[in-house]
């Protein structure tokens, strides 16, 4: 069983919208009822972070996209934890893998970037996930393990973490991870961190799905036992969106 787990399903908007599609999506997120024991949390473009924490309804919350692993100083162009806070954002993903691959972000920075953004009150989405090659290598275990250890190196209280599954070739394509696929690499996720952090927080944290999570595939894959919600790029933009959310029920 889910043992309780409250289901949690993310939008990731990454860098798309202006103020007037973001004025479409909280009408549709207004609109339809949230399943009250689900959690709601958009990713939002930083620039918007505020527009979208003025407007949005109560029972969203908005997480930035990104935050440095230094919360002030001569750091051109970043945002820190305590900036975020001081908007009322609770939430932040780390560890993309756009932010991987794009932006060269090594293990390391997002374990020191997590590290912070958990001192400062922040709640984590921590995405992890193999790409292509890595899989047909049979390396996916080998590369989840690896990007989530980084982490538990540097930080102890998992409460305030929800790890995003995401394989980056199923991100943005189309190609979904069959619920089978994505069932297996979540279930031997919580029993690694079973055995490497302890088994009250294998039990307690929630790991979602992403990559090309649409309505239409949504339910099938939130029956599986260990995927507790999702991580929704392209659909988190669409009133789709509010099916994905209610995937559960
Ligand atoms: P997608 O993106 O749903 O468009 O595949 C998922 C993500 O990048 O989080």
């Amino acid at each position: 069983g889910k043992m309780g787990r409250t289901f949690i399903v993310g939008g990731n908007w990454k860098m798309n919208g202006d103020r007037k599609t973001i004025d479409e999506i909280i009408k549709f997120l207004k609109a339809d009822d949230i399943p009250t024991d689900n959690e709601v949390v958009v990713g939002v473009p930083a620039l918007y972070l505020d527009y979208v924490q003025q407007r949005k309804p109560k029972n969203v919350e908005v997480a930035a996209q990104n935050c440095y692993k230094a919360d002030k100083g001569a750091f051109t162009g970043e945002i820190s934890p305590s900036m975020l806070k001081d908007l009322g954002i609770n939430w932040v993903i780390l560890g993309h893998s756009e932010r991987r691959k794009v932006f060269g972000e090594s293990d390391e920075l997002v374990a020191e970037k997590t590290a912070l953004a958990l001192e400062k009150g922040l709640k984590v989405i921590l995405c992890l996930g193999e790409t292509l090659e890595e899989r047909e290598a049979g390396k996916t275990n080998e590369v989840v393990f690896r990007q989530i250890k980084a982490v538990v190196d540097k930080i102890k209280d998992w409460k305030n973490v929800v790890i995003a599954y995401e394989p980056v070739w199923a991100i943005g394509t189309g190609k979904t991870a069959t619920p089978e696929q994505a069932q297996e690499v979540h279930d031997a996720l919580r029993k690694w961190i079973a055995e490497n952090i302890g088994k009250d927080v294998a039990e307690t944290i929630r790991i979602q799905y992403g990559g090309s999570v649409t309505a239409t595939n949504a339910k099938e894959l939130a029956a599986q036992n260990d995927i507790d919600g999702f991580l929704v790029g392209g659909a988190s933009l669409k009133p789709e969106f509010m099916d994905i959310i209610s995937a559960n029920k």
